[in-house]
């Protein structure tokens, strides 16, 4: 542990540039000192545990490059520890930056330990899931020390970041019953707490104990990612009253953090017709003085399950080109099952396209140098090119060996009729022989 610091933001804010700040900057193309001045304003957060060693940092800030989130976990239907770890190495391999360990059964403390002892992706935990796992106890039967002991044990594990559903209080029990939701609350984290206070009658532990668990993510530089319970779960409930009071909460908590030099990043929606979203970046900025904003989805249509993949990558695109930094994936199981192997590729690959594209619209730099490249070995016919920049090389060339083409340096979509091939020959003055 270094001893002239607590965590990246207290470095930063002594003008210290940690080798962590080093690497975002070499990977970002940055300088590493326009790294550190983002980092110590709260503009960026390097989620980064002093106990997760084998840790490969990234930053994540709406001026960097968007970073994607992959939801795995042992669970009942799941409970092998190595498939579950193949699976993560797995999607760290698509260019998932961020694993959230959403284990709901059996030994979790082994498993997440296996993952901050061998995942060089950002390990994120929701501790209100995890305890009732934990404590092998009834939600309305654990107390306030009881969730913040699981906040100490994950951050003594070496977890990057924790969502911590802060923003809802008993204020929010009212606000629910008053402004009758289509979908109440759909956040699962955050309907526990919600459960809880309606149980106990007591206050929301995350939100009454907040210092308690600043001085714990300050000890071990867990990053807070302020959770968005009352995040829309359909088009109609998207940016009522319940979700810009909960915001304005989070931006307080947001403040609060910081002044203890705890990082943090706070999650939004949800569900959200397109034309809201852009707006809702901007609220968000303001509100939480530009601190990185995490969304998931934003799914811009209630109407296609089994393509949610395809929902919230359109909305995604759109929230990281207005100011989103980090995407959570949705894969085509969501609101259905247990997503497979197969959905989660999927998902990974619908964020990563999305990210991507934000990317390009940002001007991230160098974030279109690998289309350029793919322009070129299009107009090339380079076959071999084209799979060297594909963000998913096996299907493209699956599709391709499926339909072979009749002349190897086209494809099947147009034959001899191939206008890249016809427009080469041309400027080149040969002879384009169609029939
Ligand atoms: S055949 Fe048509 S689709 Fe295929 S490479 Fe040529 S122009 Fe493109």
């Amino acid at each position: 542990m270094n001893e002239h610091y607590t965590t990246q933001m207290d470095a930063a804010r002594q003008g210290i540039i940690t080798p962590q700040m080093e690497t975002v900057a070499r990977k970002e193309h940055r300088p590493p000192e326009e790294i550190r001045s983002l980092v110590a304003e709260g503009k960026v957060a390097i989620c980064a545990n002093k106990r997760h060693v084998c840790l490969d940092p990234n930053g994540v800030g709406s001026m960097l490059r968007t970073k994607i989130n992959v939801n795995l976990g042992v669970s009942r239907d799941c409970k092998d520890y190595d498939v579950e770890m193949k699976k993560v190495m797995a999607a760290v391999g698509m260019g998932a930056e961020a694993i959230m360990d959403l284990s709901s059964h059996g030994d979790t403390t082994a498993f997440r330990r296996k993952l901050t002892a061998e995942c060089p992706a950002m390990i994120g935990t929701v501790p209100v899931y995890d305890s009732v796992i934990h404590y092998q106890r009834d939600l309305a039967t654990l107390s306030a020390k009881d969730f913040i002991d699981v906040i100490r044990l994950h951050a003594e594990d070496g977890v990057d970041f924790v969502t911590l559903h802060c923003g809802i209080t008993r204020k929010t029990i009212e606000q629910i019953r008053k402004h009758k939701r289509k979908m109440n609350i759909v956040s699962r984290g955050g309907s526990l707490v919600f459960a809880w206070m309606c149980m106990t009658g007591g206050e929301n532990p995350f939100y009454e104990y907040y210092d308690e668990i600043l001085e714990i993510c300050r000890e071990y530089d867990v990053t807070i990612s302020l959770g968005d319970a009352c995040r829309p779960g359909c088009l109609a409930d998207a940016g009522d009253v319940c979700q810009i009071e909960e915001l304005v909460r989070l931006g307080e908590l947001t403040k609060r953090a910081w002044e203890k030099d705890v990082q943090v990043m706070v999650e939004g929606p949800g569900h959200m017709a397109l034309d809201q979203i852009d707006a809702n970046m901007k609220i968000q900025q303001s509100i939480c003085m530009g601190a990185p904003f995490y969304v998931l989805g934003p799914l811009v249509t209630d109407i296609a399950p089994g393509y949610d993949h395809i929902t919230s990558a359109i909305g995604g695109a759109m929230a990281a080109a207005a100011g989103a930094a980090f995407l959570c994936y949705v894969t085509p199981a969501e609101h259905l099952a247990l997503p497979n192997v197969e959905d989660v590729k999927q998902g990974i690959i619908a964020s990563k396209i999305a990210a991507h594209a934000a990317d390009i619209a940002k001007h991230i730099p160098h974030a279109r140098d690998i289309d350029d490249r793919m322009a070129d070995a299009r107009q090339r016919l380079d076959w071999e090119g084209q799979w060297e920049c594909a963000i998913d090389p096996e299907t493209a060339k699956a599709i391709r060996d499926d339909r072979s083409p009749e002349h190897e340096d086209t494809c099947s979509m147009c034959g001899k009729f191939c206008a890249v091939r016809s427009m080469n020959k041309a400027l080149s003055g040969e002879y384009i022989d169609i029939l």
